[in-house]
């Protein structure tokens, strides 16, 4: 199967033109890393880039509701429009500004519904010696997954990015080790939820602080499907690595 690469540029860079350079630099080059598909998820004006740029693309998020008076608000069926097949839904920086279990449920529904593949995160904001964190990433999939029917489960992309790993802030970052067990944990949650065969082929990727140097070790070792890669993806030469890194792993 092939690994996933997912670049979240967040709120950069600062203008489209800037926008289309590092696009430019990374498409060409990384279309030679035959075992990787990369998607980058620039901020929603420059979604447009995808009609010019032959890479896929994805949005960071989307609204909760299908249409309507909400101002601000884009929704699925928008980005739909523009041939895109990627949305991260329930990042941490969302759930932090009011993206409850509840809505962030609505926004796959509303993804899955446009044929799109969501990208759900989940992650523990701290870790405890009594294994709490585990109960509390069980819970967050059981209610992103909530009334989604179990042929669609498999559609789902699960990015595992533990809040305390993330951004340049973090506490620490996870080692291989600790990336295949919650490989395993949450495999376990979706096979409890929609069975052992969607379990085995749902893409479960990693997130947080993935750099050149400590990327291999997620897919060599922690056996993700792939990356959820934040302040690297906007430096061309550096995600360009992490892609390779990815495809040889
Ligand atoms: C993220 O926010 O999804 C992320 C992984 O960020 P970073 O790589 O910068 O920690």
């Amino acid at each position: 199967m092939k690994k996933l690469v997912v670049g979240n540029w967040k709120m950069n860079p600062a203008s489209w033109k800037e926008a289309r350079r590092i696009i430019d630099s990374i498409r060409s080059k990384s279309k030679r890393f035959k075992n990787v598909t990369t998607v980058l998820c620039p901020p929603s004006p420059y979604l447009g880039l995808s009609l010019l740029c032959n890479i896929s693309f994805g949005a960071q998020d989307i609204f909760y509701e299908s249409e309507g008076a909400y101002t601000g608000g884009i929704s699925a069926k928008m980005i739909k429009s523009f041939g895109i097949n990627y949305v991260i839904v329930g990042h941490s920086e969302r759930r932090a500004l009011g993206d409850t279990d509840e809505i962030i449920n609505k926004k796959i529904k509303l993804i899955l519904g446009e044929k799109m593949f969501p990208i759900l995160c989940v992650g523990e904001n701290t870790r405890d010696h009594h294994s709490h964190y585990l109960h509390f990433v069980r819970e967050q999939i059981h209610s992103a997954l909530k009334g989604v029917s179990k042929n669609l489960i498999g559609k789902i992309i699960i990015a595992y990015e533990p809040v305390w790993a993330i951004g340049k802030n973090a506490s620490g970052v996870l080692d291989g080790e600790e990336a295949l067990h919650m490989n395993i944990f949450i495999r376990k949650v979706i096979s409890d939820i929609a069975g052992e065969s969607v379990a085995k082929k749902i893409k479960i990727l990693y997130g947080g602080s993935v750099d050149v140097k400590n990327s291999t070790q997620f897919i060599s070792i922690g056996k993700m499907d792939g990356l959820l890669v934040g302040r690297e993806s906007l430096i061309p030469k550096n995600f360009l690595q992490i892609i390779e890194n990815t495809n040889r792993a």
